[in-house]
């Protein structure tokens, strides 16, 4: 699809199992997802048509669900064809899909009442592969600053739980100067990830991310840089670690759906080596895994 005709197109969003268009979408004032973040959602990626990953975040999906106690009643099966119905309404196959499943509408009350009728909405947008044959998303290799907001505990809300309450982040972001992304600690002043990413670092002892122990939401691509690291029988550690150990590391990476790996040339200042020999193998055999999951199947 040409830009022109992409930015001449309306858009279709699949809202509570209709299409509409984004003026017909409507969601309810009373809404607990916009009155209290109660809600739960996830990113994901289509290539080629295939959802990425589907069943990992499927699963993921399901514990935030549990986490929450929001019963939504329908099946994987459900969901996938609701995305795939969408993307064909929009005649997309390299896309960026958003599933956002709230509790819905009850009015008046904080203690959630039993989830009769969820809120279920899925946003997409073009979003053109990366890896080996197209362009990743971000302009070039992140920066990445320590910040003084801290990743909410565990004991307070999940990290596990990826819920519509993302003020954590949003606050870890307001404070960035010239940086892309946050380098958030935990209460201990270990570094638990990114607002909205995951953090690995490379040294002489191997690979390295915050153990998931820490307040660290399991991200998909997070599992399968370290499945893949492990199979290229680069050493693996998952532990706790201080902003020190990413600043002082030969190579730094950031992790996410959308920008799957994104190197880091600076931390708070300190220049590292973007994209590094490790990062730019794990780039490429992360390539492979979309290519053999979603292009060749
Ligand atoms: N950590 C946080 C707080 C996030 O919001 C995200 C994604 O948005 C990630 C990590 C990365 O997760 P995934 O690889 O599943 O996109």
């Amino acid at each position: 699809m040409s830009d022109t005709n992409e930015a001449a197109r309306e858009r279709l969003y699949h809202v509570n199992g209709s299409l509409v268009t984004p003026d017909e979408a409507t969601v309810s004032v009373d809404d607990r997802g916009f009155r209290y973040g109660d809600g739960a959602f996830e990113t994901l990626r289509a290539y080629g048509g295939t959802i990425f990953e589907a069943e990992a975040h499927f699963d993921r999906l399901e514990r935030t669900c549990s986490t929450l106690g929001l019963d939504h009643g329908l099946t994987r099966e459900d969901l996938s064809s609701r995305i795939t119905e969408t993307l064909a309404a929009n005649d997309l196959e390299d896309a960026y899909v958003r599933l956002s499943i709230t509790r819905g509408v009850q009015p008046g009350k904080l203690t959630p009442q039993p989830t009769v009728e969820p809120t279920v909405v899925i946003w997409v947008k073009p979003l053109a592969r990366g890896g080996l044959e197209g362009t990743p998303v971000w302009e070039g290799p992140a920066t990445l600053q320590t910040v003084k907001t801290r990743r909410i505990p565990d004991a307070a809300l999940p990290a596990g739980a990826k819920t519509h309450n993302y003020l954590n982040g949003i606050l870890a972001r307001k404070e960035l100067h010239d940086a892309d992304e946050a380098l958030v600690r935990d209460l201990d002043g270990y570094v638990a990830e990114g607002a909205t990413s995951n953090v690995f670092f490379v040294d002489d002892a191997g690979l390295h991310t915050p153990t998931l122990e820490g307040s660290v939401l399991p991200g998909i691509t997070r599992e399968a840089v370290l499945e893949l690291a492990g199979e290229a029988s680069i050493p693996v550690h998952e532990g706790w670690y201080e902003p020190e150990d990413v600043r002082k590391a030969d190579e730094v990476f950031l992790t996410n759906t959308t920008w799957e790996l994104r190197p880091v040339e600076r931390v708070d200042g300190l220049e590292c080596e973007a994209p590094g020999p490790v990062t730019a193998l794990l780039s490429r055999l992360f390539a492979e895994r979309v290519e053999r999951q979603c292009y060749r199947e």
